[in-house]
C-alpha cells in the first residue's frame, strides 16, 4: 500500500515524469493509485512546463537516476520545484522513482524541503485504470521489472534488481482491458523485454507470451516490442513478426558496440559476428523491417580504431533509427573503475561524428519511401498538416510523417502517399 500521508482526501496534484517509458508507466500506475484513493489528478507537465503546475497542491516528480545527464535533470527539477513550494505556487513536493532508490539518504539530505520520498516497487504491478500520461489510443504494457543482465556500464540492476517477471494472466488481463478500451498501438516494454518467462520455468518465452496477446485482443492495430536484447532475441520471436500483421515491422536491437573487445569489456555477452549475423537474418526474413540500436560511445579503454569499427559497421549496416550515449561512469557499476577513462572532449567529437554519419544513412533510407503507400496513425493536428507515424517509427523517440491535409482524426490509421524525404521525417500528400 502507498502511503502518502502527506496529502489530505480531494487534494489535487501534478506530475512530471523523467526519464524513459517504463517511468511513464510508472507515473501512469501511480496517477491511478493516488486517483482510487479521492486524490484529484490535475495534469502532467514535461519539465519545460513546469511553472504551470499551479493550482494543484501536491507535485509529484517520478525521477530517472539511469545516467549522469539524467540525474542532473532530476535534481534541477526538484530543485525549482522547492523553490515553487518557497513561493507558495504549490503546499507538497513528492519525490519518486530511480532516483530516490539510488540515492535516498543523500537525496534527503540535499533537499529537505521534499515533504516525501517514494520508492518504485510499489509501482510494479498490473493495473486496469484510467492512464492519462499517453493519448487515449495509445498504451505502454510493461512486462517485466529489473534485468537478468549485467552489462557492466548499468546500473539499471543496481536500482531496480533482478528480472521479476509479471505473471502471463495479469498481462493478458492488462491487454484485453486495453484493447477494449479502444487502444491502437500497444508498447511492449521492460528493461529487456526478452528475458521474459525465465524467472518462472524455462517453457516461458516471449514468442509464447505475444502469440497468446495476439489471440486475447483483436482492436489493437499496431503492437510494438520495446527493447529486445540481441543476445536473447530468438529465431521464433523473429518468425511470428514476420507473419503476424499486427505486429510492427520494428526491431528495437540495442548493440552498444560492435567492437569484440569492447563488447566483452562491457559483458554483452555477444560477438561482433553473431550481432552481424542476427541483422543479417532480421533483415532476410522481415523484409523492410526498421532496426532501431542504440551505442555507447567513449566507452573506458575505448580506441580509435576501435570508435572507427563502429563507424563502419554503422555505414555499411545501415540501421533506420540510432540513438547515442556518451559514457556515463556510474557508482557501483564494473566498468566505473576501467582504465583509462576516455576525455570528454573525445566522447564528444566521437558522437558527433556518429551522428552527422546516421544523419545521412537515415535520409537515404527514407527514399526508399518516396511514392510508396504507407497506412500512418495520426497523432496531431497542426494548421495545415495532420501529423502521424508509420509502423517504422515508435512514439515519441522516432520521425514522423507530415500529411498535407487538414482535420484527419486523431488515433485513427490513413494509407497516404509518401511525397518528399528529409532527415528523420517524411511529408505526405
Ligand atoms: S540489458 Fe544490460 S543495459 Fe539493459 S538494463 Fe539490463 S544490464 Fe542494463
Amino acid at each position: 500500500m502507498l502511503n502518502i500521508s502527506i496529502m489530505k482526501v480531494k487534494k489535487t496534484f501534478s506530475i512530471i515524469s523523467l526519464g524513459c517509458f517504463r517511468n511513464t508507466y510508472d507515473s501512469e500506475i501511480l496517477i491511478h493509485k493516488l486517483s482510487r484513493k479521492g486524490y484529484v489528478f490535475s495534469h502532467s507537465l514535461t519539465k519545460a512546463q513546469k511553472d504551470d503546475c499551479v493550482p494543484s497542491d501536491s507535485l509529484i516528480i517520478n525521477t530517472c537516476g539511469f545516467i549522469d545527464k539524467a540525474k542532473e535533470e532530476s535534481l534541477d527539477v526538484i530543485r525549482e520545484a522547492i523553490e515553487a513550494k518557497n513561493n507558495k505556487k504549490i503546499k507538497k513536493v513528492i519525490v519518486s522513482g530511480c532516483l530516490v532508490k539510488r540515492y535516498r539518504k543523500e537525496l534527503q539530505k540535499e533537499f529537505p524541503g521534499v515533504d516525501e520520498w517514494l520508492s518504485v516497487e510499489e509501482l510494479n504491478q498490473a493495473f486496469t485504470g484510467k492512464r492519462k500520461l499517453t493519448p487515449s489510443y495509445f498504451a505502454f504494457l510493461k512486462i517485466c521489472e529489473g534485468c537478468l543482465n549485467r552489462c557492466s556500464f548499468c546500473a539499471i540492476p543496481l536500482i531496480k534488481g533482478n528480472l521479476r517477471s509479471k505473471p502471463l494472466d495479469e498481462i493478458i488481463k492488462e491487454a484485453k482491458y486495453l484493447d477494449q478500451k479502444g487502444i491502437r498501438e500497444l508498447n511492449i516494454i521492460g528493461q529487456d523485454i526478452t528475458s521474459w518467462g525465465k524467472d518462472f520455468s524455462k517453457s516461458n518465452n516471449l514468442t509464447l507470451l505475444i502469440k497468446r496477446l495476439l489471440k486475447e485482443t483483436k482492436n489493437m492495430k499496431w503492437i510494438r516490442l520495446i527493447y529486445t536484447h540481441p543476445r536473447h532475441l530468438s529465431d521464433s520471436l523473429i518468425e511470428l513478426i514476420a507473419n503476424e500483421e499486427r505486429l510492427c515491422k520494428y526491431i528495437d536491437l540495442p548493440i552498444q558496440h560492435i567492437n569484440d573487445r569492447i563488447l566483452k569489456l562491457m559483458n554483452r555477452q555477444i560477438t561482433k559476428e553473431e550481432i552481424t549475423n542476427l541483422i543479417y537474418k532480421i533483415r532476410k526474413k522481415i523484409p523492410g523491417c526498421a532496426i532501431r540500436t542504440s551505442v555507447i560511445i567513449g566507452f573506458p579503454t575505448e580506441t580509435e580504431d576501435e570508435f572507427k569499427e563502429l563507424l563502419q559497421f554503422v555505414r555499411e549496416n545501415k540501421f533506420d533509427r540510432l540513438g547515442a550515449f556518451t559514457y556515463s561512469r556510474e557508482e557501483g557499476t564494473p566498468a566505473y573503475n576501467l582504465s583509462p577513462q576516455v576525455h570528454p572532449s573525445i566522447k564528444k567529437r566521437r558522437f558527433s561524428e556518429l551522428m552527422s554519419l546516421q544523419e545521412r544513412v537515415v535520409l537515404d533510407l527514407n527514399k526508399r519511401f518516396l511514392n510508396r503507400e504507407l497506412d500512418v496513425l495520426v497523432e496531431e493536428n497542426q494548421t495545415d498538416v495532420s501529423v502521424g507515424r508509420t509502423q517504422y517509427d515508435a512514439y515519441e523517440v522516432d520521425g514522423c510523417v507530415f500529411i498535407k491535409r487538414q482535420g484527419l482524426k486523431i488515433g485513427s490509421f490513413y494509407k497516404v502517399k509518401i511525397t518528399e524525404a528529409y532527415g528523420y521525417d517524411l511529408i505526405a500528400g
